[in-house]
C-alpha cells in the first residue's frame, strides 16, 4: 500500500529502538550531503534523515533539494547530534517529486510576511504558516466541540441571500444578468431583477443572523459557522472581504446570558488550543517576541503570547455600559491632551477603534464587554431597553473588545416584541414586507432571545499573535486582491 507511512508528529513521540518506519514529506534542508530535515506538515518539527556517505548514488543525492518530496524508509536510532532525540537512518530513499532549486521561491531563510503573501500557495510550507494553520484548525474544531457539548444545533444558513441583514456592510451582488449594458430594464431605466436568475436581486450574505433566529426559535440553541462577505473598501489589518463568522443564537437568553456564553466560549477555544497546540503556540510566541525586539520599548506587548492567553483564561472580562465608557474616555488625559484623532464629543457618538483600544489596552488592560449602546448607532433588531431617559434611548447590544485586535464579537438581545420591532423598522426605513418571514417569529410564539457574531479570523489573530488578518486565512480576499 502506498500510504503506509507514519506521520512525523507521531514518530517523534516514540522512543528510538531501531524500528523500521516509512516517512513521506518535503525537504526543508539538506546539509553536507548527509542530513535531510524532512517535514510532513503534521508538526513544525522535522525528522532528521541521515544519509550514509557512499550508500546512495550522486544522481539521487542531487535531487534532494529544498521542497522535493521524498519517501524514506529506514531504522529509527538515537541521535548523536544535539537538538533531536532520534535520527532516521535512510535505508531507501525515493524521490516522489522533484523541486528545481533554482526556481523554487522559498529559500531556507527568513522571508517577510509580505513576500510570503505573494506566494500564499507555498507559504504553508514555512514554520510560521504551518503553526498558524494548525492552530486555526484546532480553533475551528474547538468551536464545534464547544457548541456540540452544549447541545446547540449547527445550522447552515444560506450564502446567497435576498436580504441585507442589517446594513452590516456593503454587499457583493450575485447575478447572471449580462454586465455589458444589455440587461433587461424597468420603465424607469433601472435593472429589472425579475429577469435575473432568482427572480429578484440577490447578494452574498453579510451575516447568517436573521436566518439563525429562525432556527433558534425552533431548536432553542443554534450556531452557524460559515463564510460571510463584505465589500467594504477598508484596507485594514482587521478586515477581509471574505471572512468566517460564528454566530450562535439562543432562545430564552437575555443580554447577560449572552455575555456569559460569549466569554465562556472564547475562553474554551483558547484553552483548547493551548492544550492541543502548545508547540505551535510556543513557536508563534517566540516569533512574536523576536519581531517585537525590533520595536521601541513602548510599542512592545507587555505580555508574551502564552502569558497573554493564560491571562485571558484566568481573568474575568471587564463589563461596562457604553455610558460609563464614554465617561471614562471623556475624562481621560488622553482625550484632554487631544491625543485621540477623533475627540470624545459626548454621549451618542460611535466609538472609533482608537477609543476601543484605549479602553482595552491602556485603561483596563484586559478584554472588555461594552453593552447598552445608543439605539441610534445600532441595528434595528436589537432590543430596546425599557425606562431610558428621553433622548438617551439604548439597546441591549454588546461588543467584546480584545487587546491588539479591537472588536472581536458583536451581539445583542433581539427585539422580540412585534410592535416595537415594527416601529423601529419603519424609523430606520427597513422594508418590513421583505422580511415577513423574520417577523413571523414574533407573531407565532415569540420569546426573549439573543446571539452574537464572532469573527473567526480575528480570533485566530488574537491566539496566534499575527498582526495582519491576511496571514491567518489561507487565501485572503481584500480590495484589489483575489489571487489563488
Ligand atoms: P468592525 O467595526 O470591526 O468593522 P462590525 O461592527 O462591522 O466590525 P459586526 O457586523 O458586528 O462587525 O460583525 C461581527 C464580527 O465579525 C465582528 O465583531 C468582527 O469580529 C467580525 N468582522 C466584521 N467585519 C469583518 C471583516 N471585514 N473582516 C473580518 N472580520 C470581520
Ligand atoms: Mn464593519
Amino acid at each position: 500500500m502506498f500510504n503506509k507511512r507514519i506521520k512525523i508528529k507521531e514518530l517523534l513521540s516514540q522512543e528510538p529502538a531501531e524500528q523500521e518506519v516509512t516517512v513521506m514529506g518535503w525537504v526543508r534542508t539538506f546539509r553536507n550531503n548527509q542530513f535531510i530535515a524532512l517535514n510532513d506538515g503534521s508538526t513544525n518539527n522535522n525528522i532528521q534523515v541521515v544519509v550514509e556517505l557512499g550508500k546512495f548514488p550522486d544522481e539521487l543525492l542531487k535531487r534532494i533539494t529544498t521542497s522535493a518530496a521524498l519517501k524514506v524508509t529506514g531504522a529509527v536510532v538515537a541521535s548523536l547530534g544535539k537538538g533531536q532525540k532520534m535520527d532516521l537512518k535512510a535505508g531507501n530513499i525515493e524521490i516522489l517529486g522533484d523541486s528545481d532549486a533554482e526556481k523554487y521561491p522559498l529559500q531556507p531563510k527568513k522571508h517577510s510576511l509580505e513576500f510570503l503573501r505573494e506566494i500564499a500557495h507555498l507559504r504553508f510550507r514555512t514554520s510560521t504558516f504551518g503553526s498558524v494553520f494548525r492552530v486555526r484548525h484546532a480553533l475551528a474544531f474547538a468551536v464545534h466541540k464547544f457548541f456540540n457539548e452544549k447541545g446547540f444545533v449547527y445550522m447552515h444558513t444560506p450564502i446567497i441571500t435576498a436580504s441585507d441583514a442589517e446594513g452590516a456592510g456593503e454587499m457583493f451582488r450575485v447575478t447572471t444578468l449580462p454586465i455589458d449594458g444589455t440587461a433587461p430594464k424597468n420603465e424607469d431605466g433601472s435593472i429589472n431583477f425579475k429577469e435575473d436568475f432568482f427572480g429578484r436581486s440577490t447578494n452574498l450574505t453579510v451575516s447568517g443572523q436573521l436566518e439563525g433566529e429562525l432556527g433558534a426559535t425552533a431548536f432553542g440553541d443554534i450556531y452557524t459557522f460559515g463564510p460571510t462577505f463584505r465589500a467594504e473598501n477598508s484596507n485594514t489589518t482587521r478586515h477581509l472581504a471574505e471572512f468566517w463568522m460564528i454566530e450562535p443564537e439562543m432562545a430564552f437568553y437575555d443580554i447577560e446570558d449572552n455575555m456569559n456564553l460569549a466569554e465562556e466560549f472564547i475562553k474554551y477555544i483558547i484553552g483548547y488550543a493551548i492544550e492541543n497546540n502548545k508547540e505551535d503556540l510556543e513557536f508563534l510566541a517566540q516569533r512574536l517576541a523576536d519581531e517585537e525586539k525590533q520595536l521601541p520599548q513602548d510599542k512592545r506587548s507587555e505580555m508574551g503570547l502564552m502569558e497573554k492567553l493564560e491571562f485571558i483564561l484566568h481573568n474575568n472580562f471587564e463589563r461596562l455600559t457604553y455610558t460609563d465608557a464614554i465617561n471614562i474616555l471623556g475624562e481621560s488625559n488622553h482625550n484632554k491632551k487631544k491625543k485621540f484623532q477623533y475627540e470624545i464629543t459626548g454621549w451618542g457618538m460611535d466609538l472609533q477603534s482608537e477609543h476601543e483600544r484605549y479602553l482595552v489596552e491602556k485603561h483596563f488592560k484586559k478584554p472588555v464587554i461594552l453593552y447598552n449602546y445608543p439605539a441610534a448607532i445600532k441595528a434595528f433588531y436589537m432590543r430596546q431597553n425599557d425606562g431610558c431617559e428621553p433622548g438617551k434611548e439604548t439597546v441591549a447590544a454588546m461588543d467584546i473588545l480584545a487587546p491588539g485586535i479591537g472588536e472581536i464579537v458583536g451581539g445583542s438581545q433581539r427585539e422580540e416584541r412585534l410592535d416595537k420591532l415594527e416601529r423601529r423598522m419603519k424609523e430606520m426605513h427597513i422594508p418590513a414586507e421583505e422580511l415577513w418571514w423574520y417577523l413571523d417569529t414574533r407573531r407565532f410564539g415569540t420569546v426573549p432571545h439573543a446571539g452574537f457574531g464572532l469573527g473567526f479570523e480575528r480570533m485566530v489573530q488574537f491566539v496566534t499573535g499575527m498582526t495582519n488578518i491576511r496571514d491567518v486565512i489561507a487565501f485572503p480576499r481584500t480590495p484589489g486582491s483575489a489571487e489563488f
